[in-house]
């Protein structure tokens, strides 16, 4: 049975690959115009959204539009449509499409945009480049009739729980007696009101993400038989799993700066690039960050890049950058385009799995400002 889903469960599908959690402080993400309560059919990727671009989600009737870049990211003060930032707003408005912002959570998420960067330049072995989530855990501890653990433990792993390292399903159960009293308004699952009940119980602990707290519990709470269900959540002071903007990583073979640049230009379907180092230099160990990486040239060299692939390079931190030796390769902002098919593929493949009846498509046109003459 196919439906047409509601834009709730289009984003909720979409956060599990791209967690709001992930976004850098401050960062404007979610839903930024219109609603998401009603059906949606069809879905636009987006880089930016420009007035073409909600043109073209207008021709197309396009309910949605998920965009990496913000529209509203200053605050605006007006919404007047004799500008383009005022008609962008009330154009979608009008004419019912909702727009959803997945930002430096989109550049963090596995399999975002840095990691769709990092392998169409082919780099081997990646890490991250710049950290700035450590993933935090929590343990659930939750007691549960006997006959029903076995029901409880599958919902909290199928909900993601138990995950250490490459291992799923870790729990630990513990056999014990637990005690209750049922007084009056209850409907006790066992036991009788005003009669102290002792049951065989079993004690499952699991850990899971912070992140993912809320479908954890929903899941095991669904399971559960009881009408009051017992359990604890402790926050754990283990270390997460780091993530974080950035990628770094190997060529296969080293070459020069000047064969990177074009490799880079060729890989990455780009006009022109911008060179700093010495051509003639060689590289092998590469980190790449998708959109303005000026900022984050120093833990680049601090992590053993030759070279640096990133947009929107300043003067001054170009000089910055030739004075401590680190190559860049600046190929602009716009060839974070990558998250265009990357994520309607992404989309196509869980809408698939859940029979979702919706179509979804990459923004055809380019966004990029910047024309070589
Ligand atoms: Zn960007």
């Amino acid at each position: 049975m196919t439906k047409v889903p509601n834009g709730f469960e289009i984003i909720q599908l979409f956060e599990q690959f791209s967690p709001k959690a992930y976004a850098v402080e401050g960062d404007k993400i979610g839903l930024q115009i219109g609603s998401l309560n009603k059906p949606i059919h069809n879905i636009m990727v987006a880089l930016d959204v420009l007035e073409e671009v909600v043109d073209e989600a207008i021709r197309k009737n396009v309910d949605l539009i998920i965009a990496h870049h913000p529209p509203i990211f200053r605050p605006m003060k007006s919404i007047n449509i004799d500008t383009p930032a005022g008609r962008i707003v009330a154009k979608c408005i009008k004419h019912d499409i909702a727009v959803y912002a997945a930002h430096t959570n989109l550049d963090v998420a596995e399999g975002g945009v840095n990691d769709l960067l990092a392998e169409a330049l082919e780099l081997q072995n990646t890490s991250v480049s710049a950290p700035t989530y450590e993933e935090k855990y929590k343990k659930l501890v939750v007691y549960v009739p006997k006959d029903s653990a076995q029901a409880v433990r599958d919902a909290v792993c199928q909900a993601g729980a138990g995950f250490i390292g490459n291992y799923s399903h870790c729990t630990f159960t513990q056999e014990g007696t637990g005690t209750f009293l049922p007084s009056g308004n209850t409907n006790p699952y066992i036991g009788e009101v005003g009669k102290l009940e002792e049951v065989e119980e079993s004690r499952i602990e699991t850990i899971f993400q912070s992140s993912i707290e809320k479908k954890v519990i929903k899941a095991m709470l669904v399971a559960h038989p009881y009408e009051e269900v017992a359990y604890d959540i402790f926050s754990l002071a283990n270390q997460g799993e780091s993530l974080g903007l950035g990628r770094i990583g190997k060529l296969q073979e080293e070459m020069t700066l000047e064969e990177f640049a074009y490799h880079v230009k060729k890989s990455l379907g780009v006009e022109g690039v911008r060179v700093v180092g010495n051509l003639q230099g060689k590289v092998k160990k590469v980190a790449v960050l998708g959109g303005d990486g000026n900022k984050y040239i120093s833990q680049a060299k601090f992590k053993g890049a030759d070279v640096f692939v990133t947009g929107d390079l300043y003067y001054h931190v170009a000089h910055d950058a030739m004075m401590m030796g680190l190559a860049i390769v600046d190929p602009g902002h716009h060839i974070e385009h990558i998250m265009k098919k990357g994520v309607t593929s992404y989309l196509a493949k869980v809408f698939e799995e859940k029979k979702y009846q919706v179509a979804i498509f990459p923004s055809e046109g380019s966004t990029d400002p910047f024309r070589f003459l």
